[in-house]
């Protein structure tokens, strides 16, 4: 089969990652529990920030939040190296800014994930996304993300939403461990 991926937050648990940032960067100690109850994708409403302090905090620590230690979810990695092994197709379709493409792309690799060059797509709008899933005729796709989720209905490629707090209300078929993967198939 051919499948794809969105990277973060469906493969890896990035806005944890970034959460935990904040606290350290904002000189608080939210406790997960807060981070674990956010309605929305983006992060910074515990923190007491508006909208626009958000936006300015996750471009201030990108390069961190991108680069350093977030954890991929467990199962994450074994689970796409066995589907890579019983020879289904792997890519990724993650939607980070165009000039982060290169080392995000050396990131996943080096944490462990089966990524072959030509199968690796950045850099595009959420809402662009269903034109590379099309193109690749993928026959099964992941992400989290409302604002791509609810732009791929009625396409041939079959979407499952990686459960997380703030798309509980996208109706698609919901992993919640990556070691169950396998029973989408
Ligand atoms: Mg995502």
């Amino acid at each position: 089969m051919r499948i794809g991926f969105d990277i973060d937050d469906t493969l890896i648990d990035l806005r944890q990652h970034a959460f935990h940032l904040y606290n350290k960067k904002l000189n608080k100690a939210l406790p997960v529990e807060i981070y674990h109850q956010i309605p929305t994708v983006e992060i910074h409403a515990p923190f007491e920030l508006t909208s626009e302090q958000g936006k300015q905090m996750w471009q201030d620590c990108m390069e961190e939040i991108y680069f350093t230690d977030c954890p991929a979810f467990d199962a994450a990695v074994d689970t796409l190296n066995q589907l890579a092994a019983d020879g289904h197709e792997i890519f990724y379709i993650t939607s980070r800014p165009k000039h982060h493409c290169p080392r995000t792309k050396a990131w996943v690799k080096a944490q462990g994930f089966p990524v072959k060059d030509e199968n690796f797509f950045c850099g595009m709008a959420d809402h662009e996304k269903i034109d590379i899933i099309k193109s690749l005729k993928l026959d099964i796709y992941v992400d989290d993300k409302p604002a791509v989720l609810d732009t791929l209905q009625g396409i041939g490629t079959k979407i499952i939403v990686r459960d997380r707090s703030y798309n509980q209300d996208v109706k698609h078929t919901r992993l919640t461990d990556w070691a169950t993967f396998k029973n989408y198939l």
